[in-house]
């Protein structure tokens, strides 16, 4: 027999079948189980009363008592929206609807006293409230009132249909009414008693209704750790299924490829970081179990040299290695610098881009078929289906957040036995999102840079103080310097972000005008093979200043280059602030970021500009961006789903989530499959949650 949670909503009382149609379009609920797990996301205290006076703008919701004395409907023959004016007896406060309000308009009596909740805003000098929640007070038959009351989201259409959050409120309680002694425990009772944590249905019963704010709290520590603790489970599981299921090539020797080069040609000595990671390499790849490792380290804290050392391990055991760069730039860079270091090696390194001549690749191909060459260099051109090795044992990814996970998987195909997959990053990512997005993976970082580096100094400037700048970069090229000006892609449309770039590029030339001086300009719009020459030309230094969009943002390497100009630096975020100014301090000089904004700033601008002025420490900007944005607006996560958490939030909760791993490894390392009948509540957990994702293809 189906379990209660997995009911129909229809067949709730009070739902029927339009409601039911509405739930499920527009919330995604379903069965008993879905409403049960929809959770208020705020609570109200119900015994808290706003004056119209008090409300300020550090107050996010309000209750307040009023009347409602005078309603306007705004707009000529297409009403667009309705006001209404609430006043108590200190005041007044503007309510406003946008939609929604032709059945509410005719239900406001003069005299009546009302409740209304919502979220004030500033607006043209006054208070309001913007689609508020508006209630008669009810004294005699009123429904047990906590003080307590959960506040759920809803939608326009919902609420035609009477689901307000009151409405919803009331479906939850005939809900919880016919679940109670049915709502089935999650986890094993180990966990409960070491957590201290409360009985499922207990915390499902007091997230709707929390009898104090107490056992609310209890109930969301209980909830959040079940949702951190099977994300946690999933993950881990995944990563289980992986090491098991692929076998890998097994590296068993470090031989004279890497011990000669170690010994006669590595141009420095490693820093420790670079050490701890290659041993951390060297347990996976002579593990005979595939790696699947995430590289994290600042720019310029010198992945590639462990890469290679690590593609040097693979030929020592008969093995071809490739490293796939997301732009052509960056391939042939990563070509040339290790051209350059193993040059007084036998070991055949090639390159393949799209713009390698017919001749050259049909060659390339040849030799990797018969295994000649070592090492091959590359873009996507890797992963087209003519690119075929004898034996690829090592595969690089560069900048990961260019690559799509189907790319990654394609390279695997490729062979037999799938190459362990290194993936570097020099966005840091920071630990707890690490452990959400890619807890499947193994994770590596490189916490140090090499010694002599100085940091790049970072300066705030108004665009008002231009001249002084200029004079600035007039003074560092006497010095021999170049310079980089970064304009921002401003995404209104691309011919507007064009003439921005190019008033821009004007009023450069003729600040920084021919013989004296020699400008180059690289934006997206160009030719590859338009940038490819401008590029070269500053390279070589032919030219003293670049003026680029942001298409330079990664990887660049020149160590010549001083000064990174960033313009309208608030429209930066802060990683993509933070890869541009690791573009420079790559020399032996002092070099300079200089933050160009106007006098207008969003008190967020405000602080992205303030940390990336104050610190270069790359995980801690990472964090600060995740506290500024969110996780969900950090590049590559809005695809994950992973992130859709209910209760629990990554960073507020950073400890629990910790805690939660620590446990499901705990777990899984005694009982990998999850068979101990101690865990047997958990397993059927895992069980329902895999169905219900498959369940979720009815609604997309
Ligand atoms: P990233 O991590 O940004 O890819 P790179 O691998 O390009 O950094 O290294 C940046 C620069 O630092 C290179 O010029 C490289 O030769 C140099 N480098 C790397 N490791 C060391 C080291 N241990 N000591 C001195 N210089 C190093
Ligand atoms: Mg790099």
């Amino acid at each position: 027999m189906p379990h209660i949670s997995e009911t129909a909503i229809e067949y709730l009382k009070g739902v029927g079948p339009q409601r039911a149609e509405m739930l499920k379009k527009e919330l995604g609920i379903f069965t008993f189980g879905d409403l049960s797990g929809y959770y208020p996301f705020r609570y109200i205290d119900k015994s808290k009363f706003y004056k119209i006076n008090e409300i300020n703008s550090d107050v996010a919701y309000v209750q307040i008592k009023g009347y409602i004395d005078k309603i306007e409907m705004i707009g000529g023959k297409r009403i667009v929206r309705m006001t209404a004016r609430l006043s108590d007896e200190t005041g007044t406060i503007e309510l406003v609807w946008f939609n929604g309000f032709r059945w509410l308009k005719d239900k406001f009596k003069k005299g009546q006293e009302y409740i209304v909740f919502g979220k004030p805003t500033y607006f043209n000098r006054k208070y309001n409230i913007t689609h508020p929640e508006v209630e008669i007070p009810d004294d005699d038959n009123a429904p047990i009132v906590f003080n307590l009351q959960g506040f759920y989201n809803s939608t326009e259409k919902l609420k035609s249909k009477g689901l307000d959050s009151k409405g919803i409120s009331k479906l939850q309680k005939t809900l919880l009414t016919e679940m109670k002694g049915f709502i089935t425990e999650t986890l094993s009772s180990d966990i409960i008693s070491n957590l201290k944590l409360i009985p499922r249905e207990d915390a499902i019963i007091n997230i709707h209704f929390p009898e104090s704010k107490e056992i609310l709290h209890k109930a969301q520590l209980r909830l959040k750790f079940e949702e951190l603790f099977f994300i946690q489970l999933k993950l881990l599981k995944l990563k289980l299924v992986r090491i098991s299921k692929f076998n890998g090539h097994k590296f068993s020797i470090v031989g004279n490829n890497f011990n000669d080069f170690y010994h006669n040609h590595l141009p420095f000595s490693l820093t420790n970081a670079q050490k701890k990671v290659i041993k951390e390499i060297r347990n996976d790849i002579g593990s005979g179990k595939q790696m699947n490792r995430l590289l994290q380290g600042d720019v310029g804290s010198g992945k590639t040299i462990v890469a290679l050392m690590c593609m040097l391990i693979a030929m020592d055991n008969d093995c071809q290695s490739a490293i796939m760069a997301p732009t052509e730039i960056l391939a042939q860079q990563h070509f040339e610098n290790i051209s350059n270091l193993l040059a007084k090696t036998k070991i055949n390194v090639q390159l393949l881009t799209g713009s390698t001549r017919s001749a050259k690749r049909k060659k390339i191909f040849e030799q990797l078929e018969n295994g000649t060459i070592n090492i091959l260099i590359g873009t996507h051109a890797l992963i087209e289906d003519k690119v075929k090795f004898k034996n690829l044992g090592f595969t690089v990814i560069d900048e990961q957040h260019r690559f799509g996970v189907a790319q990654r998987a394609s390279l695997w195909k490729k062979n037999n036995i799938p190459p362990h997959v290194l993936v570097m990053t020099a966005t840091p990512i920071p630990r707890t999102l690490a452990m959400t997005l890619y807890g499947d993976l193994d994770v590596s970082v490189i916490d140090e840079l090499p010694p002599g580096r100085k940091p790049v100094k970072t300066l705030h400037f108004y665009d008002s103080d231009r001249l002084r700048v200029f004079g600035f970069i007039k003074k560092q090229i006497k010095e021999g310097r170049q310079i980089y000006i970064v304009y921002p892609l401003i995404n209104e449309s691309e011919t507007l972000d064009l003439k921005f770039l190019m008033d821009g590029y004007d009023s450069i030339v003729r600040e920084f005008p021919l013989p004296e001086y020699a400008v180059s300009i690289v934006h997206g719009q160009m030719k590859s093979s338009e940038k490819e020459y401008e590029m070269q030309r500053f390279v070589k230094g032919e030219t003293n200043i670049m003026v680029a969009t942001t298409v330079i943002e990664v990887g660049v390497d020149i160590p010549n280059a001083s000064v990174m100009i960033i313009e309208n630096a608030e429209r930066f975020g802060l990683s993509q602030l933070h890869q541009l100014r690791g573009r420079v301090g790559r020399g032996a000089d002092q070099s300079y970021c200089i933050l160009m904004t106007s006098h207008k700033q969003t008190a967020d601008a405000k602080k992205r500009i303030e940390t990336l002025v104050k610190t270069t420490d790359g995980f801690e900007i990472a964090e600060a961006d995740l506290r500024l944005r969110g996780p969900g607006d950090i590049e590559g996560t809005q695809q994950s789903g992973i992130l859709d958490l209910k209760l629990a939030d990554i960073i507020k909760d950073e400890k629990l989530l910790h805690y939660a791993r620590k446990v499901a490894i705990e777990i899984l390392d005694k009982d990998p499959n999850l068979s101990n009948p101690a865990n047997a509540l958990i397993a059927r957990r895992v069980a329902e949650l895999n169905k219900e994702k498959t369940n979720w293809s009815r609604i997309s």
